[in-house]
């Protein structure tokens, strides 16, 4: 899947991925503890780059945020 990713974003086609709403952020840190992967997310979504060559959009952290600040988008 990183593989994928990686050849996707070269090409430039479009993919699922993830996107947040800093505003909407309380800085609580769910989204980390429930990354299965152990990425700092927070801090991407306070960035405004939720990219990680790492994720496997599984979306524990979407399920997680008790603000609704990450979704998916294409
Ligand atoms: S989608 Fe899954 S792997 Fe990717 S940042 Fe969220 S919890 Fe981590
Ligand atoms: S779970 Fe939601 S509110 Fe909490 S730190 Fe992550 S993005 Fe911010």
């Amino acid at each position: 899947m990183i593989t994928g990713a990686t050849i996707r974003n070269r090409i430039g086609w479009p993919g699922l991925h993830l996107v947040s709403d800093a505003d909407l952020c309380e800085q609580c840190g769910m989204c980390n503890d429930a990354c299965p992967m152990h990425l700092e997310v927070m801090n991407g979504v306070l960035d405004g780059n939720l990219y990680n060559k790492e994720c496997i959009l599984c979306g524990s952290c979407i399920d997680t945020c008790p603000n609704s600040a990450i979704r998916y988008a294409f």
